[in-house]
């Protein structure tokens, strides 16, 4: 049975108040994971009431940023830096196009957040939009998020993303794992998750929904 990851990016979403009712509503320790390893990735103003929630309740919830500081601790008014983060999370999510767009993040600013990741032992979730858009050095875990799909409810065909997938790990020696995101819900979950090539799903719009993410887990 191959590992398949599930991450929720809760992106900009979300106060202290709705992020408790989320997790009361959030069942998890009920399901039986076996391969699912479930990453939850809030706003970085979220992290801690997160990480003290799954303290507590000895959840399974794995806790990843949005981003990173592509600079050290200092003067660098804004970021959240790598020392920082890792005292809640071991993952975070780079490159995503909504960074890239909207927050101008080039290539080399990403392939820096990317070695600020490793330096402080987070491990990367680095998102590509197509199996050309470039994979810094040493990343082993992939999304693949094709814009059209993101937020539309129009997602990609499996058959599609599983050769994007594919393509991306042939180019890519580092790369062990690639998941698919855009429009991911329970209804359509499995029809990725059980392609060859693909090892998870990141999941935005409905991650937001504690039920609908906890169906996207079981069917997954
Ligand atoms: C995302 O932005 O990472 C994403 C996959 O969003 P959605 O699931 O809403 O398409």
């Amino acid at each position: 049975m191959k590992k398949l990851f599930i991450v929720a990016n809760w992106k900009s979403n979300l106060t202290k108040a709705e992020a408790e009712d989320w997790l009361a509503r959030f069942k998890i320790n009920d399901l039986r994971l076996k391969n699912k390893k479930v990453i939850i990735c809030p706003p970085f103003t979220l992290l801690s009431i997160l990480k003290s929630y799954i303290l507590n309740h000895k959840s399974p919830i794995t806790l990843g940023a949005q981003d990173i500081s592509p600079f050290g601790e200092g003067s660098y008014t804004g970021e959240v830096n790598g020392k920082q983060i890792k005292e809640f999370a071991d993952y975070v999510i780079i490159g995503h196009s909504e960074r890239r767009n909207n927050f101008s993040e080039n290539n080399e600013m990403l392939a820096r957040k990317v070695e600020m990741a490793k330096f402080h032992n987070l491990r990367s979730i680095f998102c590509v939009q197509s199996e050309d858009t470039p994979v810094p050095e040493g990343v082993f875990l992939v999304a693949y998020e094709p814009v059209f799909a993101i937020g539309t409810g129009n997602p990609d065909t499996p058959k599609n993303a599983d050769k994007v997938a594919d393509e991306i790990k042939k180019k890519n020696r580092a790369v062990k794992y690639v998941l698919y995101g855009g429009s991911v819900t329970s209804k359509n979950v499995k029809s990725f998750t059980q392609m060859q090539n693909i090892d998870g799903v990141l999941v935005g719009s409905a991650s937001l929904d504690a039920s609908e993410f906890l169906e996207v887990i079981k069917n997954a």
